[in-house]
């Protein structure tokens, strides 16, 4: 079956002062699956994923999303057309319980917004109620049902990575970006990653996923190569495993 790209990536490219951190890259995500982007440190992978989220500009080359360029969107307008995003490092609100830090990722969701949440009215109330609700349900799909109330602050690295990604998808994502989702993670940890993954797929969300993880990589269906600015290979894991430029730039032989 094949489907028009969620993402096209045309001639891409930056360039810090005189220095070409991305060149000319060009590929697309198709709609549903698991696409990974790999390569050495300073390849350009935050470069690129800082692109596609809007957080900076490229030089040159165009973002498409849904078949139109998206170059003039804001992170913030970006989100809310479905492309969400988590970081290296996973940002939680330490002092906020677990289910409320999965309630801030369905703030585009609410109607009465901030203002009549102070204000505590019937509406406002019954739309915390019903958002608290859908963010417990969120929890238990993530096996965080248990540490629901407990301080974000207070969990142990592989469940804030997985609070990471449930409060990412309780903001809807159509195409959800993770930027090395199970790094300093034990093996264990990375199985259950893997399974929630695969789940979020399952339910038609496209994940593209920037990861030096072998075992985690293995998900994807098609892996992009990254090198000095440049995609050197794209294909299945077993190809780009193979890949003669890959093995060159990964281990120097
Ligand atoms: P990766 O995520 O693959 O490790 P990065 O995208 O972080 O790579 O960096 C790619 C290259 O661009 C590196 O050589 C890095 O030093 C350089 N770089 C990244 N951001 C900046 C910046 N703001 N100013 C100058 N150089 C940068």
């Amino acid at each position: 079956m094949t489907s028009a790209p969620l993402l096209e990536l045309s001639e891409v490219g930056k360039n810090f002062g005189g220095f070409a951190a991305l060149k000319a890259v060009s590929f697309t995500v198709p709609t549903g699956g698991i696409t990974g982007l790999m390569g050495p440190n300073g390849s350009g992978k935050t470069t690129l994923f800082n692109i596609i989220s809007g957080f900076i500009a490229p030089s040159n080359g165009t973002v498409a999303y849904r078949g139109k360029a998206i170059g003039h969107q804001s992170v913030q307008e970006r989100s809310l057309d479905g492309l969400v995003r988590t970081f290296q490092t996973p940002k939680v609100f330490e002092r906020l319980t677990v289910v409320e830090n999965v309630m801030t990722g369905a703030y585009k969701k609410t109607r009465s917004g901030l203002m009549a949440g102070l204000l505590n009215t019937p509406a406002s109330r019954r739309e915390i109620d019903a958002t608290r609700e859908a963010a417990l349900a969120t929890c238990r799909k993530f096996d965080l049902g248990a540490v629901a109330g407990k301080q974000a602050s207070l969990l142990p690295a592989g469940q804030r990575r997985l609070l990471e990604l449930a409060r990412a998808y309780q903001g809807d994502p159509q195409l959800l970006l993770l930027d090395e989702p199970s790094s300093g993670l034990t093996t264990t940890e990375i199985e259950a990653m893997t399974d929630k993954l695969r789940l979020i797929a399952s339910e038609g969300i496209t994940i593209l996923i920037v990861s030096h993880d072998m075992d985690l990589m293995g998900i994807a269906e098609n892996i992009h190569v990254l090198d000095f600015g440049r995609i050197i290979c794209s294909g299945s894991m077993a190809e780009v495993q193979e890949n003669t430029a890959v093995r060159e730039a990964y281990l120097g032989v």
